[in-house]
């Protein structure tokens, strides 16, 4: 099965189990990013995505931890990475967005976000690029 087409049925796992979950997230997103001056993610696939994977770790642990972090058990490193985690300010102000790419600056454009998006499938690739980022302990975690 190629690479697209896994994705796609992951993606449609997700939605049918976690659909509903993720709709309710919007409220909360859209509410913080409004308050802090940050923008959200306006690419709806990735947007929806990382909604999915908030939801699949409420369901999971019972915090909206990070999509891209697992608990540790360190209650204190964990609470800092319940969404939006603590170091979303610092990445911002350093690159420009949050590590997930769900908040961003205030002025960010879809394409500033696309970029992001572009950094972020490569550090999942093995490329190590987030020297960019040197102040945001959760480096070390991810
Ligand atoms: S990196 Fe972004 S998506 Fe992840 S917890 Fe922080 S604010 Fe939320």
């Amino acid at each position: 099965m190629s690479d697209m087409l896994q994705m796609a049925k992951a993606f449609y796992a997700d939605w049918r189990r976690y659909g509903k979950d993720a709709k309710k997230h919007d409220a909360w997103i859209r509410k913080h990013a409004r308050n802090r001056g940050w923008s959200v993610n306006p690419r709806w696939m990735i947007y929806t995505n990382l909604k999915l994977w908030i939801s699949d770790a409420e369901a999971m642990y019972g915090r909206r931890y990070c999509p891209c972090y697992e608990p540790s058990g360190d209650s204190e490193l964990d609470r800092k990475l319940i969404c939006p985690c603590q170091f979303a300010q610092a990445e911002i102000d350093t690159i420009g967005w949050c590590h997930c790419t769900l908040f961003g600056r205030g002025d960010l454009t879809a394409a500033d976000y696309k970029r992001a998006e572009g950094r972020l499938m490569a550090e999942y690739r093995g490329t190590h690029i987030w020297s960019a980022s040197p102040n945001c302990a959760a480096w070390a975690v991810r």
